[in-house]
């Protein structure tokens, strides 16, 4: 026998899943001895047989209503339709999640012409009673009937008028009864019957209006942002009516036990007296702060506080509240953890620990690692007055002001004019870097949350605003339109990365104040972790910024970027245009001090940590001119025959960019292929290392460095370069007269290389999983194809579940990791491994990390924060998670 329905009394907290959070949040409060009007719940499991058996009510289901509604008419001494002491309820929905304000509820049913007078005799208040009728009839046709709202409205106001009066509770006693008149031909016009008078019929048709509303269309779009499965159903709660209409020693409001913005540790609410329900969020009279309660009506407010007090230490989480005053009565109506800002989060779960209310690992999980993010950028200061004029995604949070910019080169020279520029784009490629670098943020008008300006964006923890669809941007003119305003190049206009928002002008901002809290939470975070949080840093401001943030070590130096400069770049061109090994090496030897001068800076820096850099990784054909800007510009000399010297130049120069040119870059001639190929590419890059670490040990420093080969798929490479980085140690070594520590590993990036892992541990003290690659490879497929052509439908048809460049692949992906780890250690017991790369910094991968045994993460300086938290949430919530399957 299936059991569809249970009374208050029978259920707990943690039947959510089966009644709803409201459900069984109102079920446990009953039990917990609270003020709760009796009630029951149908289940969810009932929703979604309504929905199986194409929309009908599942077989018993009615019979077990009135089953269970005997009981509660029994409990509250009164009978829905009784004419003596009629029964009044609500009909309210209840997913597991919550979904506030998106499905529907019904208030005051039961009511008809012989109840209403009823309800009038027995409260000895005819206008109460016909308030209460007109408010049912008038959710009841728009919910159940679906009626349009605005019609009724319409009656309302005119009503109003008729009499001269502006708020609902002026309406008198004829008014109320002429609007109810009103209200009925309206439903009988428009459904060509009147309206229900049974009390039974009304009760199921405000059920079945329940479960469909479960699938409107507000619904059905905030399950999609929220990532809700759609097949869950929503739970419907009927409750015996309280009433805040009842008069001026009524009235009903919200409340949440702390404030939400700020985390303070005081009640902080609203409330309207002689009102019902929605008044207070509709907005029709401006509420009352809960604080005037105290005044209003003393002994409830210390009634509503004790309360208050043991829901929080019931619950041990801050709580959302709703109550109604009937008659100088208090009640409650629902409760559930309350939404905040990162900042309360952040300060709740801190002082909570302080008040010996929650443990600290209890704390560490009450905060979501992925807000702390909100907490690290700059941000408007929220007293401003802003002029709005466009929205587009939030795709890296944090605020900035500058001057419009449309591409990099410009952004690169006005910014060092030391103004501040905000680089306007369509969209940004890799070309676009040192634009995004030079400015203050980033705004393009397509391109989703995973665009390259988002991703770059966010890995240098600056604005962004991406895909604002509005803004109609002209190259030619230098200026974009929305609508009718027009911002021209040299415009001053600010972005909010964290909401989206396109701001005229320049906006107060402020530096991010990082509460005690946040540091007592994050060492507490620090505490638990098993794994070690590295960030990866090209720079020593990136790495200052890392350490700063927590980071204890560097899990990717990207050498590449340092190829990039105006100083360095016509060595790089130089090196690889070289035709003889000499005119090579002596391009190598300019370079030489500037990249000993580069890792010098970050390994100071970073003091004491191990670094672990990353020998040059991207194929050579980035360090040249693009191919066909480049077959454009020697056409033109060759048709106008005018500077035959430079068209020599350049032919040369297009025969090396077409040798140089790749069918398939990503597979293609880069990683350790090219420390073999160029030998002294690596051994150059090799020597700096070696050079900086010996120059700063001997000055004193503990130094040390990991040698990082990329991209390897057999062992034989790594033996190829350890003898070489074997040789120049002891060069070096015998240049400074200084012994100097170092390691040398490799970055697991192609499926090879995990399935070989115990041979490369052979030669290897560390392992770095480069996940970016790694899911490239064993995907097959390309990242930026990918996410530009074919995920978006893989992802909407739900072939995979997630952007695995997001949240690491655990089937595939994952298993290639653990194999790697498994293999590796059987050869060599005390290797370190470790994951760099985008999914270091995201929660869910992290906690894959931390059940595979990895001994680090590393991620971009500004999610080190979020990855300690991680972390620590990974170690004390052994078990929960999905481990390593
Ligand atoms: P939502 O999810 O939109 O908050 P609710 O089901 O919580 O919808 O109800 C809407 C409003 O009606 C709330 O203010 C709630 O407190 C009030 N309400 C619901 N049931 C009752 C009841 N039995 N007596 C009095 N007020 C009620
Ligand atoms: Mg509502
Ligand atoms: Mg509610």
């Amino acid at each position: 026998m299936s059991n569809f329905v249970y009374m208050f009394n029978e259920g707990r907290a943690d039947m959510r899943s089966l009644l709803g959070g409201k459900g069984a949040n109102l079920a446990e409060m009953t039990n917990i001895g609270l003020p709760v009007p009796f009630g029951m719940t149908i289940t969810t499991q009932a929703c979604k047989e309504y929905y199986q058996s194409q929309r009908s009510f599942p077989a018993g289901l009615k019979e077990e209503i009135l089953e269970k509604l005997a009981f509660v008419e029994a409990k509250t001494g009164k009978k829905l339709g009784d004419i003596a002491n009629p029964l009044l309820v609500s009909v309210r929905s209840g997913a597991v999640f919550s979904m506030p304000g998106m499905m529907d509820t019904i208030l005051n049913l039961g009511l008809n012409e012989q109840t209403v007078q009823s309800l009038a005799r027995n409260t000895s208040n005819l206008r109460f009673a016909y308030d209460s009728y007109r408010r049912f009839i008038q959710m009841f046709s728009d919910v159940v009937l679906e009626i349009p709202k605005h019609e009724f409205e319409y009656l309302l106001n005119e009503q109003k008028e008729d009499i001269g009066v502006v708020y609902d509770q002026e309406l008198t006693v004829e008014a109320l009864r002429s609007l109810i008149d009103k209200y009925k031909e309206l439903v009988r016009s428009q459904i060509e019957r009147p309206f229900p008078e049974d009390p039974i019929e009304q009760l199921f048709m405000a059920i079945e209006a329940v479960f469909r509303s479960w699938n409107n269309h507000r619904a059905i779009v905030y399950r999609n942002l929220n990532k809700i499965n759609h097949d869950l159903g929503t739970a419907v709660n009927i409750q015996s009516m309280v009433f805040g209409n009842m008069g001026n020693d009524s009235g009903t409001g919200v409340a949440f036990s702390r404030n939400p913005s700020t985390g303070e540790n005081i009640i902080y609410g609203e409330y309207l007296m002689n009102a019902q329900g929605e008044d207070v969020v509709a907005g029709i009279r401006t509420p009352q702060p809960i604080a005037q309660l105290q005044e209003d009506m003393p002994d409830i407010y210390d009634q509503f506080v004790r309360t208050v007090h043991i829901l929080e230490n019931h619950y041990r989480n801050m709580q959302d509240i709703e109550f109604t005053i009937e008659k100088g009565k208090l009640y409650l109506l629902q409760c559930r953890n309350g939404k905040r800002t990162a900042q309360a989060a952040v300060k709740i779960a801190h002082d909570m620990v302080s008040e010996n209310l929650i443990s600290k690992q209890e704390a560490l999980l009450m905060v979501e690692p992925g807000q702390l993010d909100q907490l690290l950028h700059r941000q408007i200061d929220s007293s401003a007055k802003l002029s709005v004029i466009a929205k587009g995604l939030p795709a890296s949070p944090g605020a900035a002001s500058g001057q419009v910019v449309f591409d990099a080169d410009s952004a690169e020279r006005i910014a060092k004019t030391g103004c501040k520029v905000l680089m306007v784009r369509m969209e940004t490629t890799p070309d676009d870097i040192h634009g995004i670098i030079a400015a203050q943020g980033v705004l393009t008008s397509r391109g989703g949350m995973t665009s390259h300006a988002a991703v770059v964006a966010r890995g240098m923890g600056k604005p962004c605003v991406c895909g604002c669809e509005t803004i109609k941007i002209d190259y030619t003119n230098q200026e974009f339109t929305i609508g009718s305003t027009t911002v021209k190049v040299g415009d001053l206009i600010s972005i909010d990365g964290s909401t989206g928002r396109v701001i005229l002008g320049e906006v107060p901002m402020k530096d991010p104040e990082l509460s005690t809290e946040y540091t007592h939470l994050l060492s507490w975070a620090d505490e638990f972790k098993t794994l070690a949080v590295r960030a990866n840093a090209d720079t020593p401001e990136d790495a200052a910024k890392a350490r700063a943030f927590g980071a204890t070590g560097i899990g990717l130096t990207r050498t590449e970027h340092m190829f990039m400069g105006s100083d360095r770049l016509p060595h790089v061109q130089q090196m690889i245009l070289a035709e003889t090994q000499e005119e090579r090496q002596q391009a190598l030897a300019c370079l030489l001090p500037i990249q000993e001068n580069d890792f010098y800076g970050i390994l100071k820096e970073m003091e004491g940590l191990p670094v672990c850099i990353r020998l040059l990784d991207p194929p050579l054909h980035e360090f040249l001119p693009n191919l066909e800007g480049l077959v454009v510009e020697t056409t033109k000399l060759r048709t106008s025959g005018e500077n035959p010297a430079q068209l020599a130049e350049q032919e040369s120069l297009l025969k090396k960019v077409r040798q140089l040119h790749e069918f398939n870059p990503m597979l293609g001639h880069r990683g350790c292929r090219l420390g073999i190929t160029f030998p002294e590419i690596y051994e150059m890059q090799i020597r700096a290392i070696f050079n900086a670490t010996a120059h700063l040990t001997k000055e004193g420093y503990t130094i040390l460095p990991e040698v990082e080969i990329p991209l390897t798929i057999d062992k034989e490479e790594l033996a190829f370069f350890q003898k070489r980085i074997a040789a120049i140690a002891e060069e070096v070594t015998k240049d400074f007269g200084v012994e100097f520590h170092y390691c040398i590993g490799t970055m697991i990036e192609t499926p090879r290389a995990a399935l070989l892992a115990d041979e490369l541990a052979e030669f290897s003290d560390f392992f770095s999983f480069g996940t970016n690659d790694l899911t490239q490879t064993c995907m097959g497929f390309s990242r930026d194809d990918a996410e530009g052509k074919f995920l978006p439908p893989y992802l909407e048809y739900k072939i995979l579940k997630e952007n695995p460049f997001i949240a690491l692949d655990r089937k595939g992906v994952g298993e290639l990791m653990k194999i790697a780890v498994e293999r590796g250690r059987k050869t060599k017991p005390n290797l370190i491994t470790g994951i760099c790369g985008e999914h270091g910094g995201e929660p869910s991968s992290i906690d894959f990390c931390h059940h595979l045994g990895l001994d680090f993460v590393s991620c971009s300086p500004y999610r080190v924060p979020i990855a300690r938290l991680a972390a620590a949430q990974a170690a004390v919530s052994q078990g929960e998670s999905l481990g390593t399957r």
